[in-house]
Protein backbone atom coordinates (compact mmCIF):
# COMPACT_ATOMS: atom_id res chain seq x y z
CA UNK A 1 0.00 0.00 0.00
CA UNK A 2 1.32 3.40 -1.08
CA UNK A 3 2.10 5.45 2.19
CA UNK A 4 0.37 8.85 2.76
CA UNK A 5 2.16 11.84 3.05
CA UNK A 6 3.05 13.09 6.47
CA UNK A 7 1.74 16.56 6.00
CA UNK A 8 -1.48 14.96 4.44
CA UNK A 9 -1.89 12.70 7.64
CA UNK A 10 -1.58 15.77 10.01
CA UNK A 11 -3.91 17.61 8.06
CA UNK A 12 -1.16 20.88 7.89
CA UNK A 13 0.94 22.62 4.83
CA UNK A 14 4.65 22.02 4.04
CA UNK A 15 5.19 25.45 5.66
CA UNK A 16 3.70 24.69 9.25
CA UNK A 17 5.83 25.39 11.87
CA UNK A 18 6.94 23.02 14.65
CA UNK A 19 4.09 24.53 16.63
CA UNK A 20 1.37 23.98 14.22
CA UNK A 21 2.43 20.33 13.41
CA UNK A 22 2.51 19.72 16.80
CA UNK A 23 -0.87 21.08 18.13
CA UNK A 24 -2.21 19.03 15.15
CA UNK A 25 -0.47 15.75 16.16
CA UNK A 26 -2.13 16.61 19.27
CA UNK A 27 -5.54 16.56 18.53
CA UNK A 28 -5.35 13.73 16.39
CA UNK A 29 -3.73 11.42 18.80
CA UNK A 30 -6.30 12.73 21.53
CA UNK A 31 -8.76 11.99 18.92
CA UNK A 32 -7.51 8.57 17.88
CA UNK A 33 -5.80 7.15 21.22
CA UNK A 34 -6.45 3.51 21.78
CA UNK A 35 -7.95 4.36 25.11
CA UNK A 36 -10.31 5.81 23.81
CA UNK A 37 -11.02 3.82 20.89
CA UNK A 38 -11.20 0.56 22.35
CA UNK A 39 -11.40 -2.59 19.40
CA UNK A 40 -11.24 0.01 16.65
CA UNK A 41 -8.53 -0.92 14.38
CA UNK A 42 -9.28 2.22 11.99
CA UNK A 43 -8.82 4.71 14.66
CA UNK A 44 -5.87 2.33 15.69
CA UNK A 45 -4.13 2.73 12.49
CA UNK A 46 -4.78 6.35 12.31
CA UNK A 47 -2.81 6.89 15.78
CA UNK A 48 -0.04 4.81 14.32
CA UNK A 49 0.05 6.86 10.65
CA UNK A 50 -0.02 10.09 12.90
CA UNK A 51 2.55 9.42 15.67
CA UNK A 52 4.74 8.04 12.90
CA UNK A 53 4.39 11.59 10.46
CA UNK A 54 4.55 13.62 13.97
CA UNK A 55 8.32 11.57 14.84
CA UNK A 56 9.21 13.20 10.88
CA UNK A 57 7.69 16.21 11.11
CA UNK A 58 8.19 17.34 14.61
CA UNK A 59 12.26 16.71 14.29
CA UNK A 60 13.64 19.59 12.21
CA UNK A 61 16.33 16.70 10.66
CA UNK A 62 14.31 14.18 9.78
CA UNK A 63 11.56 16.48 8.38
CA UNK A 64 14.23 18.35 6.38
CA UNK A 65 15.14 14.96 5.19
CA UNK A 66 11.56 14.10 4.34
CA UNK A 67 11.27 16.85 2.41
CA UNK A 68 14.01 16.90 0.60
CA UNK A 69 14.22 12.76 -0.04
CA UNK A 70 10.69 11.79 0.82
CA UNK A 71 10.21 8.39 2.09
CA UNK A 72 13.04 6.76 1.08
CA UNK A 73 15.65 9.44 2.27
CA UNK A 74 14.20 8.25 5.94
CA UNK A 75 14.70 4.97 5.06
CA UNK A 76 18.52 5.49 3.85
CA UNK A 77 20.38 3.20 5.99
CA UNK A 78 23.95 4.74 6.34
CA UNK A 79 22.01 8.18 7.72
CA UNK A 80 20.71 5.95 10.77
CA UNK A 81 17.08 6.31 9.89
CA UNK A 82 16.15 2.71 9.37
CA UNK A 83 12.51 2.60 9.98
CA UNK A 84 12.54 0.01 12.53
CA UNK A 85 14.93 1.06 15.00
CA UNK A 86 13.70 4.99 14.96
CA UNK A 87 10.09 4.61 14.58
CA UNK A 88 9.38 2.28 17.45
CA UNK A 89 11.47 4.07 19.53
CA UNK A 90 10.61 7.65 18.66
CA UNK A 91 6.94 6.66 18.63
CA UNK A 92 7.02 6.23 22.24
CA UNK A 93 8.91 9.00 23.23
CA UNK A 94 7.45 11.31 21.28
CA UNK A 95 4.58 10.10 22.56
CA UNK A 96 5.20 10.28 26.30
CA UNK A 97 6.01 14.01 25.76
CA UNK A 98 3.36 15.71 24.58
CA UNK A 99 0.72 13.08 25.98
CA UNK A 100 2.20 12.04 28.93
CA UNK A 101 0.61 15.38 30.89
CA UNK A 102 -2.85 14.55 29.41
CA UNK A 103 -2.93 10.73 29.97
CA UNK A 104 -0.65 10.70 32.98
CA UNK A 105 1.84 8.01 31.01
CA UNK A 106 5.30 8.29 31.47
CA UNK A 107 7.75 8.56 34.34
CA UNK A 108 7.66 12.23 34.67
CA UNK A 109 8.94 13.30 37.95
CA UNK A 110 6.79 15.64 39.83
CA UNK A 111 9.42 18.73 39.46
CA UNK A 112 9.12 18.13 35.92
CA UNK A 113 6.05 18.11 35.56
CA UNK A 114 5.97 20.95 38.33
CA UNK A 115 8.46 22.78 35.56
CA UNK A 116 6.08 22.53 32.52
CA UNK A 117 3.25 24.45 34.14
CA UNK A 118 5.51 27.32 35.74
CA UNK A 119 7.28 27.84 32.22
CA UNK A 120 6.42 27.90 28.79
CA UNK A 121 8.15 28.04 25.76
CA UNK A 122 7.13 30.80 23.17
CA UNK A 123 5.72 29.99 20.40
CA UNK A 124 7.62 29.57 16.47
CA UNK A 125 6.95 31.79 13.64
CA UNK A 126 7.27 31.94 10.07
CA UNK A 127 8.12 34.32 7.29
CA UNK A 128 8.10 33.65 3.90
CA UNK A 129 11.25 35.57 1.85
CA UNK A 130 11.52 35.45 -1.61
CA UNK A 131 14.94 35.07 -3.48
CA UNK A 132 15.46 36.31 -7.22
CA UNK A 133 16.93 32.84 -8.32
CA UNK A 134 20.26 34.83 -8.64
CA UNK A 135 20.20 35.75 -4.52
CA UNK A 136 20.01 31.90 -4.46
CA UNK A 137 22.26 30.72 -6.55
CA UNK A 138 25.03 33.81 -4.66
CA UNK A 139 23.39 34.04 -1.69
CA UNK A 140 22.51 36.68 0.40
CA UNK A 141 22.13 38.69 3.52
CA UNK A 142 18.67 40.16 3.88
CA UNK A 143 16.81 41.90 7.05
CA UNK A 144 13.71 40.60 7.45
CA UNK A 145 10.70 41.94 10.54
CA UNK A 146 9.45 39.90 12.67
CA UNK A 147 6.04 40.77 14.25
CA UNK A 148 6.03 38.70 17.44
CA UNK A 149 4.74 39.17 21.28
CA UNK A 150 6.23 39.46 24.21
CA UNK A 151 5.77 40.28 27.36
CA UNK A 152 4.37 43.21 28.23
CA UNK A 153 6.95 45.93 29.52
CA UNK A 154 4.48 47.48 32.22
CA UNK A 155 3.58 44.39 34.61
CA UNK A 156 6.42 42.19 33.39
CA UNK A 157 4.18 39.60 31.40
CA UNK A 158 2.23 38.87 34.78
CA UNK A 159 -0.78 40.87 33.39
CA UNK A 160 -1.29 42.57 37.10
CA UNK A 161 -1.33 46.21 37.39
CA UNK A 162 2.35 46.92 38.93
CA UNK A 163 2.04 46.69 42.79
CA UNK A 164 -0.34 44.28 42.73
CA UNK A 165 0.20 40.17 42.31
CA UNK A 166 -2.10 37.68 40.56
CA UNK A 167 -3.94 35.23 43.00
CA UNK A 168 -3.51 31.67 42.58
CA UNK A 169 -6.62 30.11 41.43
CA UNK A 170 -8.72 28.46 43.54
CA UNK A 171 -10.22 25.65 41.21
CA UNK A 172 -6.77 24.34 39.80
CA UNK A 173 -4.93 25.45 42.60
CA UNK A 174 -2.30 27.04 40.50
CA UNK A 175 -1.43 23.98 38.41
CA UNK A 176 -3.91 25.31 35.45
CA UNK A 177 -5.33 21.75 35.12
CA UNK A 178 -7.75 19.77 36.24
CA UNK A 179 -7.14 15.78 36.99
CA UNK A 180 -10.10 13.12 37.07
CA UNK A 181 -9.28 9.07 37.51
CA UNK A 182 -10.85 7.50 34.33
CA UNK A 183 -10.45 3.83 34.57
CA UNK A 184 -6.59 2.99 34.64
CA UNK A 185 -5.81 6.62 33.73
CA UNK A 186 -6.03 10.06 34.82
CA UNK A 187 -7.39 12.39 32.66
CA UNK A 188 -6.45 16.58 33.41
CA UNK A 189 -8.28 18.94 31.31
CA UNK A 190 -7.25 22.19 31.63
CA UNK A 191 -8.59 24.65 34.59
CA UNK A 192 -11.62 26.16 33.01
CA UNK A 193 -11.59 29.20 35.37
CA UNK A 194 -8.24 30.51 34.89
CA UNK A 195 -7.61 28.86 31.33
CA UNK A 196 -4.44 27.17 32.15
CA UNK A 197 -2.42 29.76 33.45
CA UNK A 198 -2.88 29.03 36.97
CA UNK A 199 -3.71 32.16 38.06
CA UNK A 200 -6.37 34.67 38.34
CA UNK A 201 -5.81 38.55 37.52
CA UNK A 202 -8.03 40.88 40.13
CA UNK A 203 -6.40 44.07 38.99
CA UNK A 204 -5.43 44.00 34.96
CA UNK A 205 -2.79 45.82 33.77
CA UNK A 206 -3.82 48.66 31.77
CA UNK A 207 -0.96 48.59 28.91
CA UNK A 208 -1.47 45.08 28.07
CA UNK A 209 -5.47 44.84 29.87
CA UNK A 210 -4.07 41.78 31.82
CA UNK A 211 -3.19 39.07 29.79
CA UNK A 212 0.60 39.85 30.01
CA UNK A 213 1.77 40.31 26.45
CA UNK A 214 2.28 42.97 23.71
CA UNK A 215 3.48 43.28 20.34
CA UNK A 216 7.60 43.50 19.36
CA UNK A 217 8.90 44.26 16.12
CA UNK A 218 12.15 43.46 15.32
CA UNK A 219 14.51 43.79 12.41
CA UNK A 220 16.28 40.49 12.02
CA UNK A 221 19.67 39.65 9.53
CA UNK A 222 19.23 36.52 7.66
CA UNK A 223 21.80 35.05 5.83
CA UNK A 224 20.82 32.86 2.90
CA UNK A 225 23.59 30.57 1.99
CA UNK A 226 24.82 30.09 -1.75
CA UNK A 227 22.00 27.44 -3.06
CA UNK A 228 19.07 27.80 -1.08
CA UNK A 229 16.24 26.14 -2.67
CA UNK A 230 12.22 27.07 -2.83
CA UNK A 231 10.85 25.60 -0.09
CA UNK A 232 13.96 25.68 2.08
CA UNK A 233 13.58 26.88 5.96
CA UNK A 234 16.22 28.48 7.87
CA UNK A 235 15.69 27.94 11.65
CA UNK A 236 16.86 31.11 13.46
CA UNK A 237 16.74 29.86 16.96
CA UNK A 238 15.45 31.81 19.96
CA UNK A 239 13.84 34.38 17.45
CA UNK A 240 10.32 33.31 17.86
CA UNK A 241 7.96 34.57 20.43
CA UNK A 242 9.54 35.20 24.13
CA UNK A 243 8.86 32.41 26.55
CA UNK A 244 5.90 33.13 29.30
CA UNK A 245 6.91 33.06 32.61
CA UNK A 246 10.67 32.83 31.80
CA UNK A 247 10.39 29.89 29.28
CA UNK A 248 12.80 29.08 26.35
CA UNK A 249 11.68 32.03 23.32
CA UNK A 250 9.87 30.02 20.63
CA UNK A 251 12.19 29.70 16.95
CA UNK A 252 12.17 31.61 13.98
CA UNK A 253 11.09 29.97 10.69
CA UNK A 254 12.55 31.52 7.48
CA UNK A 255 10.84 29.96 4.77
CA UNK A 256 12.22 30.19 1.28
CA UNK A 257 10.49 31.25 -1.71
CA UNK A 258 12.79 31.24 -5.02
CA UNK A 259 10.84 33.50 -7.84
CA UNK A 260 11.27 32.20 -11.57
CA UNK A 261 13.46 33.94 -13.37
CA UNK A 262 13.35 34.26 -17.33
CA UNK A 263 16.61 33.56 -18.39
CA UNK A 264 17.77 30.43 -16.13
CA UNK A 265 16.16 27.71 -14.32
CA UNK A 266 16.79 24.95 -12.34
CA UNK A 267 17.10 21.42 -12.02
CA UNK A 268 18.77 19.83 -9.14
CA UNK A 269 21.79 21.50 -8.43
CA UNK A 270 22.14 22.35 -12.35
CA UNK A 271 21.52 25.69 -13.67
CA UNK A 272 19.47 25.40 -17.23
CA UNK A 273 20.32 27.82 -19.91
CA UNK A 274 18.29 27.36 -23.47
CA UNK A 275 21.05 29.29 -25.85
CA UNK A 276 19.02 29.78 -29.45
CA UNK A 277 21.28 29.38 -31.88
CA UNK A 278 20.54 29.94 -36.21
CA UNK A 279 21.36 26.74 -39.19
CA UNK A 280 24.75 28.35 -39.77
CA UNK A 281 25.94 28.42 -36.42
CA UNK A 282 24.57 24.73 -35.93
CA UNK A 283 26.64 23.55 -39.18
CA UNK A 284 29.91 25.63 -38.94
CA UNK A 285 29.88 25.91 -34.91
CA UNK A 286 30.45 29.23 -33.22
CA UNK A 287 31.27 30.42 -30.15
CA UNK A 288 28.70 32.22 -28.12
CA UNK A 289 29.16 34.78 -24.64
CA UNK A 290 26.42 34.33 -22.32
CA UNK A 291 25.90 36.64 -19.32
CA UNK A 292 25.51 34.12 -16.04
CA UNK A 293 25.07 34.68 -12.57
CA UNK A 294 28.69 34.74 -11.77
CA UNK A 295 30.30 36.46 -14.98
CA UNK A 296 30.18 35.98 -18.75
CA UNK A 297 31.00 32.44 -19.99
CA UNK A 298 31.74 31.45 -23.74
CA UNK A 299 29.70 28.83 -25.00
CA UNK A 300 31.80 26.48 -27.70
CA UNK A 301 29.18 25.36 -30.52
CA UNK A 302 30.70 22.45 -32.15
CA UNK A 303 30.45 22.46 -35.83
CA UNK A 304 27.54 19.80 -37.09
CA UNK A 305 25.65 20.56 -33.83
CA UNK A 306 22.38 19.18 -33.10
CA UNK A 307 19.25 20.82 -31.71
CA UNK A 308 19.18 20.32 -27.97
CA UNK A 309 22.96 18.93 -27.63
CA UNK A 310 23.80 19.62 -24.39
CA UNK A 311 26.93 21.55 -23.35
CA UNK A 312 28.26 21.18 -19.64
CA UNK A 313 30.37 23.61 -17.77
CA UNK A 314 31.60 21.34 -14.97
CA UNK A 315 30.62 23.19 -11.36
CA UNK A 316 29.12 26.37 -12.39
CA UNK A 317 25.54 25.47 -11.23
CA UNK A 318 24.20 25.69 -7.24
CA UNK A 319 26.10 25.13 -4.30
CA UNK A 320 24.64 21.49 -2.78
CA UNK A 321 23.41 22.95 0.84
CA UNK A 322 23.28 19.84 2.38
CA UNK A 323 26.85 18.55 1.81
CA UNK A 324 29.91 19.45 -0.40
CA UNK A 325 30.15 19.86 -4.39
CA UNK A 326 28.54 22.18 -6.62
CA UNK A 327 26.19 21.64 -9.82
CA UNK A 328 26.58 22.26 -13.22
CA UNK A 329 25.41 24.74 -15.91
CA UNK A 330 23.83 23.06 -18.28
CA UNK A 331 23.47 25.01 -21.69
CA UNK A 332 20.82 23.21 -23.93
CA UNK A 333 21.21 24.44 -27.56
CA UNK A 334 18.28 25.05 -29.64
CA UNK A 335 18.53 25.49 -33.20
CA UNK A 336 15.97 28.14 -34.36
CA UNK A 337 14.43 27.91 -38.25
CA UNK A 338 14.98 31.63 -39.53
CA UNK A 339 12.14 33.63 -40.15
CA UNK A 340 11.67 36.75 -42.31
CA UNK A 341 14.50 35.75 -44.49
CA UNK A 342 15.42 37.96 -47.33
CA UNK A 343 15.55 37.27 -50.92
CA UNK A 344 19.52 36.62 -50.78
CA UNK A 345 18.92 34.43 -48.24
CA UNK A 346 16.03 32.34 -49.77
CA UNK A 347 18.79 32.10 -53.20
CA UNK A 348 21.12 30.87 -50.77
CA UNK A 349 18.87 27.74 -48.96
CA UNK A 350 17.53 27.02 -52.70
CA UNK A 351 21.32 26.21 -53.58
CA UNK A 352 22.00 23.89 -50.15
CA UNK A 353 18.68 22.67 -51.14
CA UNK A 354 19.78 21.11 -54.42
CA UNK A 355 23.28 20.00 -52.64
CA UNK A 356 21.67 18.47 -49.70
CA UNK A 357 18.97 16.79 -52.10
CA UNK A 358 21.81 15.74 -53.91
CA UNK A 359 23.38 14.02 -51.11
CA UNK A 360 20.16 12.61 -49.80
CA UNK A 361 18.42 11.39 -52.85
CA UNK A 362 17.13 7.69 -51.94
CA UNK A 363 15.58 9.89 -48.66
CA UNK A 364 13.96 12.11 -50.84
CA UNK A 365 12.72 10.07 -53.78
CA UNK A 366 11.09 7.75 -50.61
CA UNK A 367 9.34 10.79 -48.88
CA UNK A 368 8.18 11.58 -52.28
CA UNK A 369 6.21 8.96 -52.52
CA UNK A 370 4.92 8.68 -49.43
CA UNK A 371 3.34 12.35 -49.19
CA UNK A 372 2.57 12.69 -53.01
ZN1 LIG B 1 0.86 44.49 31.18
ZN1 LIG C 1 -7.31 27.38 37.40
Amino acid sequence: MAKKDYYEVLGVSRNSTVGEIKQSYRKLALKYHPDRNQGNPEAEEKFKEASEAYSVLGNDEKRNIYDNYGFDGLNMGGRGFSTSSFFSDSIFSDFGDILGDLFGFGNFSSTRKNERYRTRKGSDIGIEVDLTLEEAYKGIEKTVTAHREKNCDVCNGTGAEPGTSPDVCMQCGGTGNIRRSQGFFSISTTCSMCNGSGKIISHPCKKCKGNGRMEDIKDIKVIFPPGVDNGNRLRITGEGEEGFDGGRPGDLYIIINVKEDDKFKREGNNLIYELNINFSQAALGDEVKIKTFYGTEKIKVPSETQNEKIVKIKGKGFKNINSWGKGDLLVIIKVVTPTNISRREKEIYKELREIENKKSKNFSTESKNIFN
